[in-house]
This record gives structure tokens, sequence and C-alpha cells, in this order.
């Protein structure tokens, strides 16, 4: 970057560092301090990073040490040099005090071989040895404290979009925040690749600015699948691939909960574990290459019945239409009811999200509550960062909830502990969690533990209240499924076929449904993935009676 108020000046130096530098170098001109701290803070924000800065001193308004001065705000590691009028050194030996200036320069320079190069040669190899990591990714500057920075930067991991990590009461992120005109009141802020900044996004502003689709390309298919889980992500790989115009419809991000697991260890073909984000991130590609569409952050909020069409609803009043539907919507998380819990979630308590917060939990003491595979897992996976990691379980074992496996890694970790018999009564803590109350559930005595952090794993139910009057439910909101529905040797009230419904279609004809959400389902990822894949067939079989 150079700037020099006399455009001739200006031009001259630009042209000799091009012709040096042009290669392998963008050579910035600016024709006033102002100018070339816009370029700098636009650069900053689309994550350039600028090796040298060759400043004039003679200026109007802001002169070359005071410009200097600002620009270290904004690229501390930039080597810095001052451009002079032989009157003028002894402004420039100050300078080095002041703005820690790295060289000044005599003009004229010429011949730039003797005077200039040697100079410039000299600034860029002591940049080149310096930490000076490209950051094209979306950069988040966010609190950890911050409930909804905690969930930008899950829902980022989760869509397996690469981004980068501020604090917002970091130099960096300071430096982020001011580039970008905010005063870090309203946090998160997201800069994306093409340095666009997004205050506090929704998610499918988000999703939009990242290059996630979130609106439909026609309005009617052969088969929408609803939920990105596994049991969805099966079922669009094998529809697309089987030649059904596919679309897949995720509220949040693609992988559901299996999307969450650090690592999977009982899915077919993975002898050493695969992570839920690996198999996601493979699943939507595999399901993308087969020609499916995928839309993020679209909650489906109706489902309706038009003749053979069925259509489904989105929360903004929009639909889509198709012959069939796979409902793979799975389940979400149960909350943990104890007072202050829902106060700090987000800020210390999380459910389930684990791995973006992991590097938060070095050396911390952590609490889990669940003794099911997924805290489990979560306990091995946070016990070799954290300082001490203890699983909360009303049970007297974990024998009965978690696999045998799975105890036995707990077991080998010694940062891990079990307490047992044991539930969480209280949280409490003003910006953040900072202790538990807990209760003996043989005893009933209580005792307040410090904790910055507390994961709950207490298992889940289907969010299928909009399904009410559509398909048959269980009592605990699970879909009924194939043979299920057939009770006492009767059909569904309101089945309007001879045939009995197949293996995996609800009580609607056309509208199946895979995965946990099914009611009796295995509540495993190969069985979602395997129902997903088999949904697909009676998919086939429905249209080719249609
Ligand atoms: C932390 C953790 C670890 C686990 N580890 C293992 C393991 O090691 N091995 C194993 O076999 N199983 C494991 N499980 C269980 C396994 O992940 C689930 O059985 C599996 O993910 C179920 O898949 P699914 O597609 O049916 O549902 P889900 O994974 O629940 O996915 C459903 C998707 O539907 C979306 N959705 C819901 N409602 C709507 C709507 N109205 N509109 C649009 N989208 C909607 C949700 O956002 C979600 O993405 C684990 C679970 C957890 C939580």
């Amino acid at each position: 970057m150079t700037v020099d108020d006399d455009p001739d000046v200006s031009r001259a130096i630009a042209r000799d560092l091009r012709r040096r530098y042009g290669e392998q170098n963008r050579i910035v001109r600016a024709e006033s301090g102002e100018a070339a701290l816009d370029a700098l803070r636009q650069m900053k924000l689309r994550g350039d990073l600028v090796a040298m800065i060759l400043a004039d001193y003679r200026m109007p308004q802001l002169n070359g040490i005071e410009f200097l001065e600002r620009a270290m705000d904004i690229y501390p590691g930039a080597r810095r040099a001052l451009l002079t009028a032989y009157a003028d050194t002894g402004a420039a030996i100050d300078a080095i005090n002041v703005v820690d200036l790295d060289y000044y320069l005599l003009k004229p320079w010429d011949p730039p071989e003797e005077k200039l190069y040697p100079v410039v040669d000299s600034l860029m190899e002591t940049w080149l040895s310096s930490d000076h990591r490209p950051v094209p990714e979306t950069k988040v500057i966010g609190h950890r404290w911050s409930a909804r920075s905690s969930e930008v930067r899950e829902f980022l991991a989760r869509n397996q979009v690469p981004y980068r990590w501020y604090a917002s009461d970091e130099p960096e992120g300071r430096r982020l925040l001011e580039a970008a005109d905010q005063d870090g009141q309203t946090l998160p802020v997201v800069i994306t690749p093409d340095g666009t900044v997004l205050v506090e996004p929704s998610e499918p502003d988000l999703a939009k600015h990242v290059g996630l689709a979130t609106n439909p390309s026609t309005d009617f298919y052969d088969l929408i699948v609803i939920g990105g889980g596994p049991a969805g992500l099966g079922a669009a790989v094998y529809g697309a691939s089987e030649g059904l115009r596919t679309i897949l419809v995720e509220r949040t991000a693609t992988g559901g909960q299996a999307g969450q697991s650090s690592r999977i260890e009982n899915y077919l073909g993975f002898p050493d574990g695969v992570s839920g984000a690996q198999l996601t991130d493979r699943a939507r590609r595999q399901a993308t290459k087969f020609g499916a569409e995928i839309l993020t952050t679209r909650a489906v909020v109706g489902l309706e019945i038009n003749g053979s069409a069925r259509t489904i609803r989105f929360a903004d009043g929009t639909a889509i239409s198709a012959h069939t539907v796979i409902l793979a919507t799975g389940v979400a998380y149960r909350k943990l009811n104890a007072p202050g819990v829902a106060e700090l979630t987000g800020r210390g308590v999380y459910y389930g999200s684990a791995l973006t917060e992991a590097t938060s939990c070095i050396d911390q003491d952590i609490y889990i509550v669940g003794g099911a595979n997924s805290a489990g897992q979560a306990a091995v996976y946070l016990g070799k960062r954290a300082r001490s990691v203890t699983i909360l379980v009303r049970a007297p074992s974990l024998t009965k909830s978690m696999s045998h496996y799975l105890i036995e890694q707990v077991d080998s970790v010694p940062t891990i502990t079990v307490r047992t018999c044991t539930e969480v009564v209280e949280a409490h803590g003003t910006d953040h969690l900072e202790q538990l109350t807990l209760r003996g559930s043989n005893t009933g005595e209580t005792e307040t533990v410090d904790a910055q952090y507390l994961f709950v794993f207490i298992g889940a139910a289907p969010l299928t209240d909009w399904l009410a009057d559509v398909v048959v439910r269980d009592d605990h909101g699970f879909v009924v499924a194939g043979p299920d529905l057939v009770v006492g040797g009767k059909l569904p009230p309101g089945w309007p076929l001879d045939r009995a419904p197949y293996h995996l279609e609800s009580s609607v004809p056309g509208v199946f449904v895979a995965g946990d959400v099914r009611a009796e389902s295995a509540k495993r990822v190969a069985s979602a993935v395997g129902e997903g894949a088999m949904a697909v067939m009676f998919v086939h079989r429905y249209l080719e009676k249609l």
C-alpha cells in the first residue's frame, strides 16, 4: 500500500513497485491518508494480508506519521516505511519511536534498483518470516458468553461453512470490529469472505450470505424430504440417484442429531469411527452430486393433501408440492427443567453442542448431564481437553443407558468422573454459568459446585405438533407407520385405498416416515439411513400405481 497526495509521485512509486513486486503482490495506491485507511479496512474485512505500507510524510489532513499510527490499529503486522524529503529527516527519525517505523526513504528514490528495492526486499523478507496466515474464510467476532454468538458458530459448523472465530475483547477481534465500523455492543458480527458485514444475523440471512440455498428452484417435485438428518440425507441420496426430482428441506443445518456426534463408532464401514460432521459432509455432497436440491433454514410448518398432490407449507406462508413426502424430522433435545437453566442457555449451558464449544473448554471444569451414549461420547471428547469432566446421572449406574464400549472408554479417561444418583436442581450465574446446585437423589442432600460449562443430554422428543391433524401419531408424538397402523385388523380411519399402508407409509398414502421420528424406530444412525433408503423404494411403488 502506498500513500502520497501528489498524484505524479503516487503513480511513480506504484509503477516502480509493480515492476518488481507486481507479479506476486497487489500494489494498492491511495492519494490521501483517509482513502488509504478506507482501503485498509476493506482489505481487513475481506481477509487480505498487508505486507507493507509506504506513506509520504507531508500530506494535508493526516500526515504520514498520523496515518501510519492509525494504519497500525488495522494491520499491526504490516511493515512501515515513510517517504520523506531531505528536509524532513528529523520528523522521520522521531517517527521511528512514535509508530515503530521500520525505515524511511528519501525522495527521489532513483534509481530504484539501488535506493528502493533493497529496502522493500528486506522489509518483505521480515514480514514473510512473521506469522501471516491468510484468512479467506467467514469471520465471526463474538463473545464467549453471548448466546447468539454460540448459535451462529454452531450453525456455521453444522453446515460445514469454514469460519474463524475472534473474541471481541481480544486485539484482532477489536481490529475487525473497528474495520466493520461496529462498537461491539451487538454481537456476533459476521464478515463473509467478500467483506460483507452482518450484525447479529438471523439463520436464513446467514445461510444466504454463505452460499447455502434457502429457496426452492421450482414448485413441484416427485419427492419432498423433510429433515436433513441421516434418514433425510439417505432418502435424498437414493431418491435423486434413482431419477426422482428430489428436494430436501431442513429447518437449521443438515446432519441432524448425528451431525452433533463427535464420533460414531457403530456405523457400518467405519471401523475407526467417523465424526457426525464428516458423515454429513459426505452425504450432503453425495445427494447434491445426484441432483437433489437441499434447502437449509427452512422449517416446514404444515402438510396439506390436495388430491394426489402433497403440499408442504413453510413458516413464511410459501409452499411447494410433490407426489410424495418423506417425513424424516427426527427428534429434538429435551430441555432440563431447573431454575436458572433457561436463562443461562448459550452462556455456559448447552444442549448437545459440545463440539463447537470444545476449544473454550480447555482447562475448565465441565459438567455433563445424562447417562446415554451421546453424553458418554461428549465426555470422552471433552475429557481430552478439559481439566475435569463430571457426568451427572440420576440412575445408580451407567450400565442400563450407555453402550458397554463407551463405558469402557469413559473409565479409561482419567479426567472423567461419574456421579451417579445425582441431579441438577439449579444453575447460578449473572452473565454466564458460574455454579450448579446438585442434589443426591437418595440422600436429598444438596451441594453447590463451581462450574463454567454444563452440557445437557437428557433424551429427546419428536417435534410433530404441526402434523397433529394430518397423520396418526402415538401418545409421545412419534408418527405411526406401516403395519403398526393396522389395529385389530382395521385400517387407519380415513385411509382411502384398498391396500394396507406399505411399510414406512403413514396414515396418508404417499407420505412416508423414516428414522427417529417413526414410532418404534431404532434410534440409530444406520437404521435411520436404512429407513431413508427403504422409504424411497416404497415411493417408487406408490408412484407406479398413482
Ligand atoms: C450426540 C449424539 C450422538 C449420537 N451417537 C450415535 C452413535 O454413535 N451411533 C448411532 O447409531 N446413533 C447415535 N446417535 C443417534 C442418531 O444420531 C440418531 O438416531 C439419528 O441422527 C436419527 O436420524 P434422523 O434423520 O431420523 O433424525 P435427526 O438426526 O434428528 O434429524 C432430523 C432433522 O430434521 C430437521 N427437522 C425437524 N423438524 C423439521 C421441520 N419441521 N422442518 C424442517 N426440518 C426439520 C431437524 O432440524 C434435523 O436436522 C447419537 C445422537 C446424538 C444426539
